[in-house]
């Protein structure tokens, strides 16, 4: 039953309601130029013109472009941290370096929110980009987590194009950033009422004062962030 609603509700379009048209969406492989389903579907609603994309997409990626599951078992280079040599499939890649699924999957790194004070693992990317600075790391993954789980509106933004269009001057990238600059000042209000009450917990994973320095070195900080940055480095 639950099933059933879900594939009902996807294809009823969001503005008007109709049923809408669905179509499988197609991508070529970078490599050998074949075509094959992405696994993600384009709506379009006849009647009120909307249309958008829904599912999840299942197509393998090697730097953001579609590979075919033929070409995926081709060789990527060697893992950057355990110098395996690696097929397309089992790799995964940030700017210039490899990196094996292996590696890849087993490092998790357990981060402490000051916000909702719960641990979670994270996983991923970011343990990867930021392996050698673990304060950054678990920054980052603070703003992943807050974005995520502290801040519905976000994810509601990404699924949800109607609910998108009502958020004034609504574009991903730029709302993204706006989301990311809020959790970070909220995190850092979050880590000085634990330091001032003196409740930051002497087992968390990194300082407090490690913590709002690793902020600090993240990427887009605007003004507003910067100067509480500046502001509680100096106390
Ligand atoms: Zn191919
Ligand atoms: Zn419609
Ligand atoms: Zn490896
Ligand atoms: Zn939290």
């Amino acid at each position: 039953m639950a099933n059933r609603f879900l594939i009902q509700a996807i294809n009823e379009c969001r503005s008007c309601g109709m049923r809408a048209q669905k179509e499988a969406v197609k991508v070529s492989c970078q490599f050998c130029n074949i075509k094959f389903s992405s696994g993600k579907s384009q709506y379009s609603c006849d009647f009120c013109e909307r249309d958008w994309l829904g599912g999840k997409s299942n197509s393998l990626t090697w730097k953001g472009n579609a590979v075919c599951e033929k070409c995926g078992t081709e060789e990527a280079g060697s893992c950057v941290i355990c110098d395996k040599i690696v097929c397309l499939s089992n790799a995964h890649n940030f700017e210039s370096e490899t990196v094996c699924s292996d590696c890849f999957n087993k490092k998790q790194e357990i981060v402490w929110c000051p916000k909702c004070e719960r641990s979670f693992p994270n996983k991923g990317f970011l343990n990867f980009i930021f392996r050698n600075d673990s304060a950054v790391l678990h920054a980052a993954a603070l703003v992943t987590h807050y974005r995520h789980t502290h801040v519905k509106s976000y994810d509601r933004a990404c699924r949800n194009p109607s609910y998108a269009a009502k958020i004034p001057h609504y574009n991903y990238v730029d709302y993204k950033a706006k989301v990311n600059n809020c959790a970070k000042r909220q995190i850092i209000r979050a880590i000085v009422k634990h330091v001032e009450k003196n409740s930051y917990p002497e087992t968390a994973p990194i300082s407090a004062r490690g913590l709002i320095l690793g902020f600090g070195v993240l990427k887009e900080n605007d003004d507003a962030t910067k100067r509480l940055i500046e502001k509680h480095l100096a106390n």
